[in-house]
């Protein structure tokens, strides 16, 4: 998942809710990029700069993303549906935040929140983005029995009951709860399009554009009810070991094109030279160490490896 480090989003928070700019004035895509960036002939695709060097995890016993295996994964006959209750009134802006795009609500009060499933307190919806690969091959963080999706979506909440701003809840070790979609291709997905729609206005990084009454449960699959779950981490710095994730069973379906857009945007800001593609911006797996996947559906009855993926 995408983490904005505390100050980043300390920052972010300052500029966007606190000054609360009218989006014109806050926009900086309403720059134009110089002459050199624009006609640049090379876009390079790679690996993200933030992984180039190893990054410590301190105790590093419950990273994201893993593998989920579905064998070995356990049932868990107690864990509950999932109830998402989101307010589309809370959606805000759309942020290229450098190595994915933040589609970011108003969580200042409980109206876009997350309970049921494995959790016993209330969060509350702050943000979600994606990871994507530079083809349908690869992209997706987790991945079941070894099958790669070419993304992966992911809905960040934070305890509500508990704390009080993300910033806090951030660190502790029952702060956050994502819920993990896989999308794979096929057709055009009608909800996810309105957001595509609106991808070119943040092409490069640090852009940000208005972006309102989006409902994020158009994103998740039909069938919510089937999901494992496990304790991990943010998959992107600090790494906190903060995530109680949520992986969806069922993936949802995305057209090659609309994958096209998400590839269309950049790493790079538009004043920098050459232009990097923002794609691959995904973590490496983890081992799972002594952690058990937990899922809400028995495994043996299910026939996900033979159909889906
Ligand atoms: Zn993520």
């Amino acid at each position: 998942m995408v983490a904005l480090t505390v100050f980043a989003r300390q920052l972010q928070r300052h500029l966007v809710k606190q000054v609360r700019l009218p989006v014109s004035l806050r926009s900086v895509q309403v720059r134009r990029c110089n002459l050199s960036a624009c006609s640049s002939r090379f876009v390079l695709s790679q690996m993200h700069p933030m992984w180039q060097e190893p990054l410590e995890v301190p105790g590093g016993e419950r990273q994201s993303p893993i593998d989920i295996s579905i064998r070995k994964s356990v049932f868990d006959p107690n864990l509950k549906p999932l109830v998402t209750r989101y307010d589309p009134r809370t959606c805000q802006q759309i942020w290229n935040n450098g190595y994915s795009f933040l589609v970011e609500y108003d969580d200042r009060t409980d109206k876009s929140t997350l309970h049921g499933g494995p959790l016993e307190d209330q969060f509350r919806l702050c943000q979600f983005h994606f990871h994507w690969g530079e083809n349908n091959n690869w992209g997706s963080e987790h991945t079941v029995d070894r099958h790669l999706y070419p993304a992966e979506l992911h809905l960040v909440h934070w305890n509500s009951d508990k704390y009080s701003l993300f910033e806090e809840a951030v660190m502790e070790d029952n702060g956050l709860a994502v819920i993990g979609v896989f999308m794979k291709v096929g057709k055009r997905h009608e909800g996810l399009q309105k957001l595509v729609d609106a991808l070119p206005a943040v092409r490069h990084k640090d852009s940000v554009v208005e972006f309102t009454k989006f409902d994020p449960s158009c994103l998740l699959p039909q069938n919510t009810n089937e999901y494992w779950t496990y304790a991990g981490s943010l998959t992107t710095p600090p790494l906190t070991e903060a995530v109680t994730w949520i992986i969806m069973k069922q993936p949802i379906e995305v057209s090659h094109d609309q994958l096209a857009v998400f590839r269309s945007l950049l790493f790079t800001s538009a004043e920098e030279e050459v232009q990097k593609s923002m794609v691959n911006n995904f973590r490496v797996q983890q081992s799972l160490k002594d952690r058990t996947v937990r899922s809400s559906f028995n495994p043996f009855l299910h026939n996900a490896v033979t159909n889906d993926p």
